[in-house]
């Protein structure tokens, strides 16, 4: 009887796998898809080259993914960021240097201190009437009160959802706080973004390797859909074993059947955590051509999209759209050509009318992904938090909980997602480790 079994092989699940398998337990992972990697995804080019249609970017402050991508010999690199970047609002198309778009001194000022104040409150430690009011709001209502000014508040709603993957106006701040405090304040976390890499032959590179030493461990193409913990034991799909790690996004856990049922505050949590909403599209061309035109491929639209140059420094050029939220919920109604010539249309808008013919094109709408749901993650809506927040981790006798949203640092993040992997599988080491204590002859 295998001592673990694991239930999803997206970056949580691998990496508690591979601990527990370190330490020399017998574990069974098992995956509905017919790959590993969840919400990364290399998609090959011709050529060799490779996007990644789901989790891409690392940055240095990300040190159990650094680590794991040093074990495994994935090469990053940095993306090009010389040039003008593109600010679009209606009809206006500006270009601007710099990290942010020109604002009046007085609209900076405010956004200054809007990020000042949220740093303070999540280096601050919340008393439980602060925690309450802050997970009462939206934080789409937070942003109303500091930010009086439209413009700075706009662009702020829209960096933040864009950031989160949903609508500002649907999550707790509180929740925003307690990623903020995830991420190691403000600065860390602007840092990350603008630090971040880009793998050479793909973000999933590590977890197909991690895949590789598991071996026949990992079984593809088995949806669990219950789990029965006996109380000596749990059974998942036909196999018995010690304990169970569910390493799925909290929503997708609720759907599965648990015998006995799960407690009220733990089935409440995965009721009420939706996912986000992503869709990501590459448009490749034979040369990054926007940059003989002094720009940088970065293009924050008011409107919807936002666009990034990923172009390998050798390779074609490639330009990255990423739709999320409300904006990215509105082409799903499009079928795929409509929804190619709309992001295109938005990319000439940028760039001009070479970038109405690129030579390839991918893109993945996550939400239609049956395994995911959406994207970048789950989130918390107001409430959630303060009330039924603490089963997100809690162990339901012998059922454990990962996966990137469970996270305490980095979660909504490949490294959360590691993290989360291996704390799940520490808790097994203590659980077992505690039950050899009992068991030992005096
Ligand atoms: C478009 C997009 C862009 C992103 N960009 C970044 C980025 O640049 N950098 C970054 O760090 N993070 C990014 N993220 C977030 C990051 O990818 C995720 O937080 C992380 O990969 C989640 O890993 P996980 O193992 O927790 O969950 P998942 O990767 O979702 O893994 C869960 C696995 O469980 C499987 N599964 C689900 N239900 C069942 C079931 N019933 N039975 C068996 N298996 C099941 C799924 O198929 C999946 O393989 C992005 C995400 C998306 C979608």
């Amino acid at each position: 009887m295998p001592d673990v079994v694991v239930v999803g092989a997206g970056y949580a699940g691998l990496c508690a796998a591979r601990r527990l398998r370190r330490a020399g337990l017998e574990v069974v992972v098992l995956e509905a898809s017919d790959r590993v990697g969840g919400r990364t995804l290399t998609s090959r080019l011709s050529g060799g080259w490779a996007v990644d249609l789901g989790g891409q970017w690392i940055a240095p402050a990300h040190t159990r993914f650094t680590d794991l991508a040093r074990a495994y010999d994935a090469t990053t690199f940095t993306g090009h960021a010389q040039g003008d970047n593109l600010f679009l609002s209606g009809t206006s198309r500006r270009r601007f240097p710099g990290e942010l778009p020109p604002l009046p001194p007085h609209t900076t000022a405010l956004l200054a201190a809007a990020l000042r104040k949220l740093d303070r409150l999540a280096h601050r430690t919340l008393t439980t009437a602060q925690a309450k009011q802050l997970d009462s709001i939206t934080i789409a209502t937070w942003l109303r009160r500091r930010l009086p000014v439209r413009q700075a508040r706009r662009l702020a709603e829209v960096i933040l959802g864009a950031e989160l993957s949903v609508d500002v106006a649907s999550v707790s701040m509180l929740a925003l706080v307690t990623a903020i405090r995830g991420a190691n304040g403000v600065k860390s976390g602007v840092e990350a973004e603008t630090t971040a890499a880009l793998f050479t032959h793909g973000a999933d590179g590590p977890a197909q390797s991690i895949a590789a030493e598991l071996g026949d461990a990992i079984r593809l193409n088995t949806p669990v859909t219950s789990i029965h913990d006996t109380g000596n034991a749990v059974r998942v799909a036909g196999i018995r074993a010690g304990h169970a790690i569910v390493a799925v996004p909290p929503p997708l856990a609720g759907r599965i059947h648990y015998d006995p049922p799960m407690p009220a505050a733990r089935d409440q949590l995965t009721q009420r955590m939706p996912m986000g909403s992503a869709l990501k599209a590459f448009a490749i061309y034979d040369t990054p051509f926007w940059r003989a035109d002094g720009l940088s491929g970065l293009a924050l639209d008011l409107d919807g999209p936002m666009t990034f140059d990923t172009s390998r420094p050798d390779g074609p050029g490639v330009l990255c759209t990423i739709l999320t939220g409300p904006a990215a919920q509105q082409p799903t109604e499009l079928d795929a050509a409509e929804r190619r010539a709309a992001i295109i249309q938005s990319l000439v808008r940028g760039y001009g009318p070479h970038a109405a013919r690129p030579v390839d094109w991918r893109e993945k709408n996550w939400a239609d992904d049956p395994y995911c749901r959406g994207g970048y993650n789950a989130y918390f809506p107001p409430g959630v938090l303060t009330s039924v927040g603490s089963a997100l981790r809690t162990p339901v006798g012998r059922i454990h909980w990962a996966g990137s949203e469970t996270a305490t640092e980095w979660a909504g993040y490949i490294e959360g997602a590691i993290r989360s992997g291996e704390r799940a599988a520490d808790e097994v080491l203590q659980a077992k480790a505690r039950f050899a204590e009992r068991t030992e002859p005096d």
